[in-house]
């Protein structure tokens, strides 16, 4: 593939994680009013706030790149969202309704993570530097989110929502 060829697609992948990023600034708040567990609710918080700044690191890529970051929307992270929402219409208890939120924002991190550094990849044999310090931040900072998310469904949201299971059997 020819240097030119890869630069374009380069800026393709960046322009779909604008899109992506841009549609989470809108999500996530969504995400934090529905969560019940509060430490799940302050990390989507948390992660808004990163968010806004991931948007605002591909927006000086573009600034640099003399091009602009819109025309492109990501259907994936479209897709993502929307099963999000699915997931909580569905008719669950509170701590239930938490191990959807995290199975949710999991799928998004990672997605994130592939497509940050996909493009981390691209800026360095691109020699961009720059842009390749800012996407790796980026993509350091969604790890940490999805390693948060881990732990805290590990060590507390999946217990009590299998914990409520147990009560309903003994219910019975
Ligand atoms: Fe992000
Ligand atoms: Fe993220």
């Amino acid at each position: 593939m020819k240097l030119e060829e890869l630069r374009d697609l380069y800026i393709e992948e960046l322009r779909d994680l604008y899109s992506a990023e841009n549609q989470l600034v809108k999500a996530l708040p969504k995400m934090a009013k529905a969560a019940t567990n509060e430490e799940l609710a302050e990390g989507f918080e948390e992660h808004l706030e990163q968010t806004k700044g991931h948007v605002n690191r591909l927006k000086q890529i573009f600034d640099r790149l003399g091009k602009k970051p819109t025309g492109k929307v990501c259907k994936a992270m479209e897709g993502l969202v929307a099963e999000a929402k699915e997931a909580l219409e569905e008719d669950m208890t509170p701590e239930v309704l938490d191990a959807a939120l995290i199975a949710s924002a999991q799928r998004v991190e990672h997605y994130e993570m592939a497509g940050y550094g996909t493009v981390r990849s691209f800026a360095k044999l691109l020699k961009e530097r720059e842009a390749m310090a800012l996407l790796q931040q980026t993509l350091d900072e969604e790890a940490a989110t999805d390693k948060k998310l881990t732990k805290l469904a590990v060590s507390t949201i999946n217990i009590d929502a299998a914990h409520e299971d147990d009560e309903e059997m003994d219910d019975e």
